[in-house]
Order: structure tokens, then C-alpha cells, then sequence
């Protein structure tokens, strides 16, 4: 998490690891927190650390549960109400006049950035500047504008919870079009294996349950490219993809491209030997698989295919790199000792 946490980058790493941009009301309050509560100048800045804190810990958790939501949303009430105690309220709120403006500016620009502007969008926006300005320039009690500033508090998360929904949504689309093989559609592609690979690994210990790596290479496939044609590569590179799904879908493995013909598959939850065994019914699939064309209405004869597959297991003290050439290791045996074969990684 860099700068003071509320950054871009912060927030993006926030978003991917914590499972937050998978429920738009975890995502509001993230926005809320991010955009605002930053801002505010009533808060201290050891205070506005305090409650990235508390709020990030929650989102560790993972738990998306409507009671736990209802629980932070009531954490960062109490915040509100702590902090507005506990300072001199009139000078505070003078400060927050001024900062109201510029807060503004950015929240338009946010949810013009959003979703263009629009008449609904500027509505909201102006009612949303009267109600801050008004509240704090009210002149009224203490108890009053603390009463006031709870239910802002209460409205403006509702808000963010529909920008939310609209964000959520076009969130999913970029992290497809990121993250996945505009050709294999069902595997990730190589940035999205490396994010993830490099996250799973540094989270490793020695009593982590296992994680293994498998790495799949097409055998003689310049020939299948030479032999049918490269469309006819493309739909074998296809077919293997939906055989690799099927299969590491049963162990919750993680699919990649790793590179042109070569596919691989993390798992979390496999020694070793069970990895080995899953890889061996892999190849086999592939092996017996009927792959067929079609021309016409009319299906051509059969092509057969076979992979080859390394297999590895982290050792603790590993890095990723240590990991993955232990995997192409392990590949390079199974292509010298005759193809359509699994070897397992001689140093695990
Ligand atoms: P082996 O792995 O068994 O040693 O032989 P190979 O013929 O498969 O050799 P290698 O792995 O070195 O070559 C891979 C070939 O795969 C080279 C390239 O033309 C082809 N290839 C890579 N990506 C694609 C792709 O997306 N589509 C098609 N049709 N071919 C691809
Ligand atoms: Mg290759
Ligand atoms: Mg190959």
C-alpha cells in the first residue's frame, strides 16, 4: 500500500486482494473512505491512519457478510462522531468550508469520469453541495450538526453504493479484457498467472498447504501448424484449453497461457504426488481426445495431439522464478525422455 493508503494504487491492490470489488457495498465504503473521509479536514491525520486501519483490517477479513457491512458502516459512524467530539468544533468546521468546494470539484469529476455527465448526475451533485454547505454553515448546535452530519454520512453511502454497482460492473469487464486470453477465453493470460503466481508465493510458509505448478506443452505442435494449417493450430490450442478447464476446475487450479502452446495450472491444495496424478490424467485426456473439424456440415478426419507436462512443488525459500524453472525443468525431462509423458521436478 503506497503514499498514505488512499492513492490509486493503493486502492486498485485493495480492490484485487481483499475480494472488495466483487460486492458493491464493501466498494462504497472503500469509495467513501477513499474519497472523502481523506478529505475531511475534521479528522487528524493520525486519525484518518487510525481508521484506514481499522477499515482495512475489516476488508482482511473477508467477510462480505450484510451484518459485517452493517458493523463497519457503525465503525466509521462512531469515528465520525468520536472525531467531531473530541474537536474544536467551530474552527473545524470552518476549515471543512473550504475544503467542501475542492471536495466537490473532485467528486464531480469522479463521477463524470464514471460515467460521463449527465442531467441525474449534476442533480445529485447540486443537492449534495447544499446539504454540506447548508449543514455546516447552519450556525446550529453542536448535537444538531452531529445529528446532521450522521444522516449525510448514512445518505452518501447509499450513493456510493450505486456508483459502486455501475463501477463493479465495468471493473469486471477491464479485469476480462486484462487479465484473460482474448483467445483461450477461458485462461488467464501471462500477466494475470504472474500477479497471481507472485501473490500466492509470497504468501507461502513452510506449513502452507502445498502449491504446485504444471506446465503443459504441446508436443511437435510446428507440426500440427505445418501439417492442418495454423487456424486449424488455433482450434487444437482451443480444444486443449477446454480440456484443461475441465480438468483443473475439479482441483480449483488456477489456468494461464503461459506462452504460445504452453499452458499451466497452480494448485493449492495438491502434494506433490496428487498433482503428479492429476497431471498424468490430463495427458491422458488429451490423448484419447477425438479432435475433429468441421467442413461443411461435414467432420474431417481426426488429429491427434499429445503435451508433455512438467510438474513441481514449492519448497520453502523459493521464489517464483526458482519455482517455474523447476517446473520447465521437470517439462524438459518429459520432452527428452519421448514426449506425451509427466515428469515431476527431481528438487521438490
Ligand atoms: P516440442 O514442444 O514437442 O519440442 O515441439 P514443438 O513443435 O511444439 O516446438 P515448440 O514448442 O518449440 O514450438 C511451438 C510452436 O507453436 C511454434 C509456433 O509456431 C506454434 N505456436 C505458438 N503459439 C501458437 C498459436 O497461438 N497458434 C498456433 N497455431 N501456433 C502457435
Ligand atoms: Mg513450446
Ligand atoms: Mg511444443
Amino acid at each position: 500500500m503506497g503514499g498514505n493508503g488512499f492513492g490509486m494504487d493503493g486502492f486498485t491492490t485493495l480492490m484485487r486482494t481483499s475480494g472488495v470489488k466483487d460486492d458493491s457495498d464493501w466498494l462504497a465504503v472503500v469509495l467513501f473512505v477513499r474519497n472523502l473521509l481523506s478529505k475531511l479536514s475534521v479528522y487528524s491525520d493520525d486519525k484518518k491512519v487510525e481508521i484506514q486501519r481499522e477499515l482495512f483490517k475489516e476488508l482482511a477479513k473477508k467477510d462480505f457478510s450484510t451484518e459485517h457491512f452493517e458493523e463497519v458502516v457503525a465503525m466509521l459512524d462512531m469515528y465520525i462522531m468520536q472525531t467531531i467530539g473530541a474537536l474544536e468544533l467551530e474552527e473545524a468546521l470552518t476549515r471543512e468550508k473550504r475544503s467542501a468546494a475542492q471536495l466537490l470539484n473532485e467528486m464531480g469529476e469522479i463521477i463524470d469520469t464514471m460515467h460521463g455527465s449527465n442531467q441525474r448526475q449534476r442533480r445529485k451533485l447540486a443537492a449534495f453541495k447544499e446539504h454540506t454547505v447548508g449543514v455546516i454553515s447552519s450556525g446550529d448546535s453542536k448535537s444538531v450538526i452531529v445529528g446532521k452530519v450522521r444522516e449525510l454520512f448514512t445518505e452518501l453511502i447509499a450513493e456510493f453504493k450505486e456508483e459502486a454497482r455501475t463501477l463493479n460492473a465495468r471493473a469486471q469487464m477491464l479485469e476480462r479484457t486484462a487479465n484473460f486470453d482474448p483467445m483461450l477465453t477461458e485462461l488467464h493470460n501471462r500477466r494475470a498467472f504472474d500477479a497471481y503466481l507472485s501473490e500466492a508465493v509470497s504468501g507461502l510458509k513452510g506449513d502452507s498447504p502445498p502449491l504446485c505448478l504444471m506446465m503443459i506443452d504441446v508436443d511437435h505442435f510446428k507440426r500440427v501448424n505445418d501439417t492442418y494449417g495454423h487456424q486449424t493450430g488455433d482450434d487444437v490450442l482451443r480444444a486443449l484449453a477446454r480440456i484443461l478447464t475441465t480438468h483443473a476446475i475439479l482441483y480449483q487450479g488456477f489456468t494461464a497461457r503461459y506462452g504460445g502452446e504452453e499452458l499451466v495450472v497452480v494448485t493449492r491444495n495438491l502434494n506433490l504426488e496428487s498433482a503428479y496424478i492429476k497431471a498424468e490424467a490430463l495427458r491422458s485426456s488429451v490423448e484419447s481426445y477425438d479432435f475433429r473439424n468441421r467442413h461443411d456440415g461435414q467432420l474431417d478426419e481426426q488429429i491427434k495431439f499429445t503435451v508433455s507436462i512438467g510438474v513441481a512443488q514449492w519448497r520453502e525459500g523459493w521464489d517464483v522464478g526458482q519455482l517455474i524453472s523447476a517446473a520447465d525443468s521437470a517439462l524438459y525431462m518429459a520432452k527428452n525422455s519421448g514426449r506425451n509423458r509427466v515428469c515431476q521436478s527431481e528438487e521438490s
